[in-house]
């Protein structure tokens, strides 16, 4: 099943992280390292991230990696490339992982 997740869901209105459970905190620190390398490298379809399957939950096993794929809508959608595991995450424009170069009028 694919985990979708909002990134505001996990920030207060001034964009810091919530008080999380330490599951929560798991998957939080998860996706903001993809969302970090995704607004890095935007600009390419697909591409693997230093991040390995496991440290998404405690007592995970796989040793698969991380690919990424921002689409065109400005999701990004992540998976593994060994197990099933997949999801997307929304909402992260404009947060402090947010790596985009910022366009200067
Ligand atoms: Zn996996």
């Amino acid at each position: 099943m694919a985990l979708k997740a909002n990134l505001r869901h996990f920030l207060n209105e001034d964009g810091d992280a919530l008080e999380l459970t330490e599951q929560a905190k798991i998957i939080f620190k998860f996706l903001t390292k993809i969302v970090s390398s995704a607004s890095e490298h935007i600009d390419q379809p697909l591409f693997n991230i230093d991040l390995q399957c496991n440290t998404r939950a405690v007592e995970l096993s796989c040793r698969g990696g991380i690919k990424v794929r921002c689409s065109a809508i400005g999701m990004i959608e992540w998976y593994c490339d060994t197990c099933q595991a997949c999801g997307t995450i929304s909402n992260w424009q404009g947060s402090v992982w947010d790596k985009q170069e910022r366009i200067i009028h």
